[in-house]
């Protein structure tokens, strides 16, 4: 993290003044932050049918990296061209509105990050149906949780463990880039669900953070192999494999999992460096041990939000969910966020305090 100071989104003579982060260039492989740039861009002016936001808390999300070579995958959100603006999800204050349902010093949550000051055009979402100009509830927490465990980061880990992958309590549950924003939420709703809970993650820090913050029953290094400590972690095998990495991890948890095991195939980061996620060699498991593997986007399950939302609160205020952050200040500093968060150097939840 850096100690780069808040520059603020006002001038020295209290001028509103906006930045964008746009992409300079495709990444060459890892993103590098020279592929991006902070830059001076226009204040936006309000228009009628739109809310004007200050934002206030930037989602660093692992997804982001998909939009950022010259194509994206089939499927998914179109690729940005060099010079556009990044999205992303962000908690922001309403300034102005022109809808109804915002009023100026609301808190929203919509996906128009990677800037200062957003207009928003609550009918036409960047991120699709997941970045919805929503209204925030104070009442339920403060930004730092509204952005990331009762946001789309706790979406995700909830509809992926409930909705994908079925969960049950006796379950023996795997969970990769367990120390991540989505990982950390999904090993530990497994663990309060009354699973068994296996995490790995790259570093023995972060095995140790595993362990000794989230209380999993066993943690591991991936990068020093994944199938000795699965086979003594997991004797019996698995039932439920949460998969944001993909390729070698994929793998592995076919080798690993019990007859009618369940895969929640969430993300495949492995892959997102220009090495297009691919099958893995031992894909038959899937039939012989008749499983069932499923890929899913949150958004899918926006409607789920409110339910979602209402058994992580319940869990957090229960003290049996934590979530961490990595913050970083200052838009100028989201470049560094984002490479960072790619390559595995924040644990938890990723976020960019902006002024
Ligand atoms: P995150 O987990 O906070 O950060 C990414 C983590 O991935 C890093 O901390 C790193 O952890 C791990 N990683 C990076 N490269 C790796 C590699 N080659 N092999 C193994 N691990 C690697 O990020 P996030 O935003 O929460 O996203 C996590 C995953 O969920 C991503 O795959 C993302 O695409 C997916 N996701 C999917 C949805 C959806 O709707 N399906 C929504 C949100 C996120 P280590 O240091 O432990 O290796």
């Amino acid at each position: 993290m850096t100690d780069t100071a808040l520059h603020g989104t006002t001038s020295d003579e209290g001028v509103r003044v906006n930045r964008e982060v746009r992409l300079m260039r495709h990444p060459d492989g890892a993103l590098e932050v020279g592929d991006l740039e902070v830059v001076p861009a226009e204040m936006p002016v309000m228009a009628p049918g739109h809310v004007l936001i200050r934002n206030l808390l930037l989602s660093v999300d692992a997804a982001t990296r998909l939009r950022l070579d010259p194509v994206s995958p089939p499927g998914y959100l179109p690729a940005l061209k060099p010079g556009e603006t990044l999205a992303g999800m962000v908690v922001g204050e309403v300034v102005e509105s022109d809808v109804e349902g915002f009023a100026p010093g609301d808190l929203v949550h919509h996906d128009l990050g990677y800037r200062d000051y957003a207009l928003v055009d609550p009918g036409n979402q960047a991120l699709g149906v997941a970045g919805s100009l929503a209204k925030l509830d104070r009442e339920i927490g403060p930004p730092e949780l509204q952005v990331g465990l009762l946001g789309m980061t706790g979406l995700t880990a909830w509809a992926g463990l409930f909705e994908v992958a079925s969960l049950k309590p006796d379950d023996v549950v795997w969970i990769s880039a367990a120390a991540g924003a989505v990982g950390s939420v999904a090993a530990q709703v497994a663990k309060a669900h009354g699973c068994r809970v296996i995490g790995s993650a790259g570093s023995p820090e972060k095995v140790a953070y595993l362990m000794e913050a989230l209380g999993l029953d066993a943690a591991f290094n991936w990068r020093d192999g994944l199938d000795a400590p699965l086979a003594e972690f997991a004797p019996d095998g698995i039932d439920v494999y949460f998969d944001s990495v993909g390729g070698e991890h994929l793998r592995a948890a076919l080798d690993h999992l019990r007859p009618y095991g369940r895969v929640a195939l969430c993300g495949a980061i492995a892959g997102y460096d220009g090495q297009p996620p691919s099958a893995p060699e031992n894909l038959f498991a899937a039939t012989t041990k008749d499983l069932n593997l499923r890929g899913f986007l949150a958004g899918t399950f926006a409607d789920r939000l409110p339910e979602a939302r209402a058994h992580l609160a319940d869990l957090w205020s229960s003290g049996r969910l934590t979530l961490d952050l990595a913050r970083y200040d200052g838009l100028e500093a989201a470049p560094q966020a984002v490479v960072d968060m790619l390559s595995g150097r924040t644990t938890g939840k990723c976020v960019v305090a902006l002024g």
